[in-house]
């Protein structure tokens, strides 16, 4: 296992869209491990392969409190079939946009069909943390990120910062 590198705004590698894997076998099983740790580490509570610069449609995520039992999920080319109709607001951070956080609307509970490790399809109702955290994670597969729910002023103000310092540290 090993921690890998995560990429800031504006990599455009965090704008891609993600390919489905075909086949769970040893790298993506060793991606998976390496997201966890890499996860953990951040610290975070959830992290799309994107983040890392692998372009496959695959998420870690852990939203147990701390000092309870970890309780990992890593999701294969997930797909959210249901939103609820309730709407929660939630207070939304990235890695790969550090130090930030802005309230988010999103539906509240969600549906998610996905294969697991094993090879199982799974599906998830989820509610609170985890339908944010999954609906969060899963958009990063496809190159949205929170920070595009938000009004275009804050968003402009977060992508100019970003850019400044991506251009400072280029230098
Ligand atoms: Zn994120």
């Amino acid at each position: 296992m090993a921690i890998r590198p995560i990429l800031i705004i504006p990599d455009a590698r965090l704008r891609a869209v993600c390919d489905p894997i075909v086949e769970i076998d040893d790298e993506i099983k060793t991606l998976a491990a390496d997201m966890l740790e890499t996860m953990y580490a951040a610290p975070g509570i959830g992290l799309a392969a994107p983040q890392i610069g692998v372009m496959k449609r695959i998420v870690v995520i852990d939203v147990a409190n701390e000092g309870d039992e970890p309780a990992p999920h890593v999701m294969i080319n997930p797909e959210i079939t249901q939103f609820g109709e309730e709407i929660q607001v939630t207070e939304e951070g990235c890695l790969s946009i550090p130090e930030l956080y802005y309230e988010v609307e999103r539906p509240s509970t969600v549906t998610v069909k996905y294969t697991n490790l094993e090879g199982k399809e799974i599906t998830v109702d989820a509610d609170g943390k985890l339908a944010v955290c999954i609906q969060h994670e899963l958009d990063h597969l496809d190159g949205v990120l929170y920070i595009d729910y938000l009004s275009r002023l804050k968003r402009d103000r977060v992508i100019k910062k970003f850019d400044k310092q991506a251009r400072l540290s280029a230098r």
